[in-house]
């Protein structure tokens, strides 16, 4: 059996959380919890989930500023991040790619679509580190 594909959710809203972690713990998802930057980068610091769904609104470090940390570690410049937020202004979702992540799933959180978006961004996850070799 290879290991469940792990997730770093960084949420601090509890319902939000705990929506994500039922629906991905579902879907055979393997779940890391982060409220806050701070517990993010504890969780970081181990090895690297194979994908971080970043809300942007976070008490403290918000998301961006901790995407940004975490792309100037050379450890982490490929870690995919899907940005999860409320923000559902247009431009925003360009903000948040300049700002380092890869795609963007708007809250509140679809419950018919949200595991087969996840599911896409690992799928996409799995094609750039299988065909980017020489990248
Ligand atoms: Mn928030």
């Amino acid at each position: 059996m290879p290991e469940p594909e792990t997730i770093l959710v960084v949420e601090d809203n509890e319902q939000n959380l705990e929506l994500v972690e039922f629906l991905l713990d579902e879907a055979g998802i393997r779940v890391w919890k982060a409220r806050d930057a701070e517990e993010a980068r504890a969780l970081l610091g181990d090895r690297p989930p194979d994908l971080v769904l970043m809300d942007m609104q976070l008490p403290g470090t918000d998301g961006l500023s901790l995407v940004a940390e975490i792309r100037s570690n050379p450890a982490l410049t490929s870690l995919p991040i899907i940005a999860l937020t409320a923000h559902a202004m247009r431009g925003d979702r360009e903000r948040f790619i300049a700002g380092g992540c890869d795609g963007y799933i708007a809250k509140p959180i679809n419950v018919a679509s949200f595991v087969e978006e996840v599911q896409s961004a690992l799928q996409a996850a799995r094609t750039r580190r299988l065909g980017g070799g020489s990248a």
